[in-house]
């Protein structure tokens, strides 16, 4: 009997529920051998809420309705059954929206907020929202990390190192250099570099003081690298992204050799990485890399080594 046919069947007999139950519950017990692919690099928005988005700004491409359904909905080159969201607003309350969203949605394993360590109600913020499971961490600029170093006022950031709770640190290729500085003096801080410090990737061996900065910070167990947006920093004026492996190898070499297999997280920056290249193209690349590391590396990367680090959720439902 054809399939579509006992389906109406049933459907006429009121068991249509039924079959949609069995029917759901397939792709589950079929993905238990499916690599578990975590993005740790997503960011989330809504341009038609009352109070409108911060960025991106109007009249960009990005600027559209950007959810965690549409990140399932777009090619992948391996199947992502899961996401840390990185705060991109600097609105307060927007944190909440983010918990809000992730709440509905057990593909979101956690979030990265944004608060500022060293403004006033520092710690209010973190103990309201971390109060959530799901705030997994809270992403800082490099900039700002650098003032609170230069003060020697690490008191929130102390503060946010008790909570258990992952910071990711965002900027230059002066960044790995400044992770040192803080790694050095928090050594329970679980610190995460963003985009291996946004260094242009070009046909020239990468710069020697990125290189040195990204060995200082590995040196301390307690600094991991999201290897992400690495087309991105390869948009070169008037030339296409390049799409070869080998292109960007030089550069993942020296950050792979230094954090080693435990220590490197898969993330997109989706959908900000679609001005340089589609999700695919970008998540072959890391992928390809990872795998001649070996089977054990791409399970690590891709969502191993941000179980321990983020200590993102594991929820019902999620794959
Ligand atoms: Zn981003």
């Amino acid at each position: 009997m054809p399939f579509e046919f006992s389906r109406r069947k049933l459907m006429a007999a009121g068991l249509g529920g039924l079959v949609g139950l069995r029917q759901s519950a397939l792709p589950a017990r079929q993905t238990t051998t499916e690599l578990d692919v975590i993005d740790c690099h997503t960011h989330f928005y809504d341009p038609t809420r009352p109070e409108g988005i911060p960025w991106p700004s109007k009249g960009t491409p990005l600027y559209r309705t950007v959810l965690p359904k549409h990140l399932r909905e777009i090619r992948h080159f391996r199947r992502v059954t899961g996401t840390v969201i990185v705060e991109a607003s600097d609105r307060l309350e927007d944190n909440a929206w983010l918990l809000g969203l992730a709440k509905d949605d057990p593909f979101v394993v956690g979030i990265v907020g944004r608060l500022e360590p060293g403004a006033p109600g520092f710690a209010d913020h973190l103990k309201r929202f971390s109060a959530d499971p799901l705030f997994r961490g809270i992403r800082i600029s490099s900039d700002l990390l650098h003032n609170l170093l230069e003060k020697d006022d690490l008191r929130d950031l102390r503060t946010f190192a008790e909570r258990d709770l992952a910071l990711d640190v965002n900027g230059g290729p002066e960044t790995p250099a400044e992770l040192a500085r803080l790694a050095g003096r928090l050594p329970d801080l679980r610190i995460v570099l963003n985009h291996i410090g946004n260094v242009r990737i070009t046909a020239n061996p990468p710069p020697a003081d990125w290189v040195a900065g990204i060995r200082a910070a590995a040196m301390h167990r307690n600094v991991s690298c999201k290897v992400s947006a690495l087309c991105w920093a390869a948009v070169q004026e008037g030339n296409k992204v390049p799409a070869e492996l080998d292109f960007y190898r030089p550069y993942i070499d020296v950050v792979w050799n230094a954090f080693g297999n435990d220590r490197v997280i898969y993330g997109s920056d989706w959908p900000a990485s679609e001005s340089a290249a589609d999700y695919e193209m970008q998540q072959r690349l890391v992928m390809e890399y990872a795998q001649e590391r070996g089977a054990d590396a791409v399970k690590k990367f891709c969502s191993l080594n941000a179980k321990r680090i983020y200590k993102w959720v594991e929820r019902s439902g999620r794959r």
